[in-house]
């Protein structure tokens, strides 16, 4: 595979660890936004229920300082189960458009809507609800292997997780382990950077929610490994709507959409064809990485 880009999302890494421990110091700034809370007319808060999948970014803008905006006019839209690459250089505003879409800051202009309801008259608990994540390996706390995959799912059995985990390929793994899916994750355990990545994906599948954000590992595994993550992540991104922060070709190559970024801005949008025949700044990247890498493909 090519690696387009490979900078690690801090950000998102870090927006993550926010939703997973409330108690996180960072929770304290959504506290005070949650104070605020928009509702309808009638009074009460829309509630999303059974969503197909539509998301869409109008004219957004943002800055995490108000003087300082780094989206710019953000528009763009994704029909259910269409899966949507976002690429672009290290600073250009990728993870920021994922945290927008979770509702982890509040616009500063436009709007962004989620099956035409826009988030910021959904509680912001139910807005977390309809997405499951993989990020960078950083999001796999100190529990059992078993925790790790439930995270926090209601009604799932060990069945479920044994399941999830035969579908991503990484059950028999855990089996060596002496605990098993009773191993506590430490830094006793050396798991490699592809088993970490599958444990989040299979997280992901638990969490079974109808849109998907994906932040393509960079770090390098084996062939197998590869190729065993990338077929779960298909199953993964298979009917759901799914932002991908995409470094490789592969994906990037099958995407409907993909957004490039540059400096908060969608300078360029179209299929991977569109993109080579339109011949401007994915063209070449992507021809001098693909020159570049040709031997690995
Ligand atoms: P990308 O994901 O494409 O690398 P980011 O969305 O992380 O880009 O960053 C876009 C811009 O926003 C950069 O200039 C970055 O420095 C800035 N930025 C990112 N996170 C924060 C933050 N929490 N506070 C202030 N500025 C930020």
């Amino acid at each position: 595979y090519v690696r387009l880009f490979s900078q690690p999302l801090g950000q998102i890494a870090q927006a993550a660890t926010t939703l997973q421990s409330t108690a996180a110091a960072s929770a304290r700034v959504f506290e005070f936004i949650e104070e605020n809370e928009l509702e309808d007319e009638s009074g009460k808060p829309k509630v999303l229920k059974d969503v197909k999948g539509q998301v869409e970014f109008r004219n957004v803008t943002f800055g995490y300082n108000p003087d300082k905006l780094i989206i710019h006019d953000f528009s763009a839209r994704a029909l259910p189960g269409q899966k949507i690459a976002i690429v672009g250089p290290t600073g250009a505003g990728k993870s920021t458009i994922v945290n927008l879409l979770m509702r982890f800051y509040e616009l500063n202009g436009g709007e962004i809507a989620i099956d035409g309801v826009p988030i910021h008259e959904i509680p912001r608990e139910n807005v977390h609800e309809q997405f499951c994540m993989v990020l960078q390996d950083t999001w796999l706390f100190e529990g059992t292997i078993k925790e790790n995959i439930v995270f926090n799912k209601q009604g799932v059995t060990d069945a479920d997780v044994k399941n999830v985990c035969k579908a991503v390929g990484i059950d028999h793994f855990i089996r060596t382990l002496t605990y098993g899916y009773d191993t506590v994750l430490n830094e006793q355990v050396n798991l490699s950077a592809g088993q970490k990545q599958l444990i989040t994906i299979a997280r992901a599948l638990i969490a079974n929610a109808p849109l998907l954000i994906l932040d393509e590992a960079t770090s390098s595994v084996d062939t197998r490994t590869e190729l065993l993550i990338q077929e779960a992540m298909d199953r993964l991104m298979a009917g759901r709507t799914s932002f991908v922060i995409a470094h490789r070709l592969s994906t990037i190559k099958n995407a409907d959409i993909i957004l490039v970024m540059k400096d908060g801005d969608i300078i360029e949008s179209g299929n991977h064809l569109e993109l080579l025949a339109a011949n401007g700044f994915y063209a070449d990247l992507y021809n001098s990485q693909f020159e570049h890498a040709e031997a690995v493909i």
